[in-house]
């Protein structure tokens, strides 16, 4: 740290994404990434948009925000682009959150919101999962502050029932309520149906995981039009070209290829509930996820030694070493092959273990 930095940003915490091997041969089960590679249609508007990298991106992405808005029976006006979900909650924080308008988020969930609560001087409060683990929705219904879950929840991958959904963004239209939906495609209903009811809904999707596009950082909020040009008034207070012509065209591509998309998320599904039911066979405590992960643990060997004892043998998951999650590892669902030489580890592991 240099003596320049501002004493405000001396004690923040970055957060730090799962490790990315720079070797191969490891099966890579960390980062909630598809296992299968983006749709074809995806590369050629890719492979299009290289041969015009020479000029600089339409400031809007129009075309983008109008076929996502047609997707959602929306306008363009309702949709922002970003790179990557996180930074469209980064512009959410960077716009609503300040010391005196924290976001609430619940106590376990995705390692970024106490960053940018953080970073925006906000205190971070948080509510408790229920003892099964899903997010507590009457505590959201009941606070003040502005709002932030993930639904699918992070690291957890437990689903909340639109219904409670709806109540948390209904109780109060004087606070910001944002559903961030990485995970949605895998088994939760969305909230964008709200989104013309409900002007202080926020809702916050990506291309990184149902779409195959981690690497382009396609992620876009929905919003009321007002929500949407207070956002944009930060983005281009940034940066005005923040989301690439190549990363554009490659998600205009994405979205023309329904089919490949289905057959993607029927595959993770039915790979996520293989390596569910396989999991409790061996023993393992499992989370109900509708996520493209699930959160297990095993009653023999603590998270953190687990996460190890299968890196050793090339399978890499995630270990997070807060007291609530130290216990589990987080496991990316990949291919169905994938699963399976996981299975087979982990059978391994555990004959071996006794406590
Ligand atoms: N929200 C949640 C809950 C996530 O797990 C992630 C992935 N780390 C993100 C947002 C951000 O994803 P991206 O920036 O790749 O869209």
């Amino acid at each position: 740290m240099s003596r320049f930095l501002l004493k405000k940003y001396a004690s923040l915490a970055p957060y730090v994404p799962g490790e990315q091997p720079k070797t191969g041969g490891y099966i890579k089960l960390n980062t909630n990434e598809s296992p299968f590679p983006p749709s074809e249609k995806a590369r050629e508007e890719y492979i299009k948009a290289f041969d015009r990298l020479n000029l600089y991106n339409d400031p809007e992405n129009g075309a983008l925000a109008a076929a996502i808005a047609e997707r959602f029976g929306l306008e363009a006006s309702n949709v922002l682009l970003t790179n990557g979900s996180d930074e469209a909650l980064a512009f959410i924080y960077t716009a609503y959150a300040d010391a005196e308008h924290p976001f609430a988020a619940p106590e376990i969930s995705y390692g970024f919101y106490p960053v940018f609560s953080q970073l925006t001087g906000a205190e971070n409060v948080t509510f408790p999962l229920k003892p099964d683990c899903s997010v507590d929705a009457e505590a959201f219904v009941k606070t003040k502050h502005n709002v932030v879950f993930a639904n699918p929840n992070a690291q957890t991958g437990t689903a909340m029932p639109p219904g409670d959904v709806e109540r948390i963004v209904a109780a109060s239209p004087s606070r910001i309520v944002a559903v961030d939906e990485a995970y949605v495609d895998f088994g939760t209903e969305s909230a964008a149906g709200l989104i013309k009811k409900y002007p202080n809904l926020i809702v916050v999707r990506t291309f990184s995981k149902s779409r195959s596009l981690a690497g382009g950082r396609i992620g876009f909020a929905l919003s009321s039009a007002e929500i949407v040009s207070d956002l944009k008034r930060i983005k281009y207070s940034f940066n005005p070209y923040n989301l690439g012509r190549a990363a554009e065209a490659a998600a205009l591509g994405a979205l023309k290829d329904e089919k490949y998309f289905s057959e993607c998320v029927a595959r993770v599904i039915e790979a996520r509930e293989y390596t569910a039911s396989e999991a409790k066979r061996l023993g393992m405590d499992v989370v109900d996820g509708k996520a493209n992960f699930l959160l297990m643990r095993s009653g023999l060997i603590d998270g953190g030694e687990l996460k190890d004892r299968l890196f050793a043998e090339k399978i890499i998951v995630r270990h997070f070493s807060t007291p609530f999650l130290a216990p589990y590892i987080r496991v990316t669902i990949g291919s169905m092959d994938e699963m399976k030489a996981f299975i087979k580890v982990l059978e391994n592991i555990l004959k071996g273990a006794v406590k």
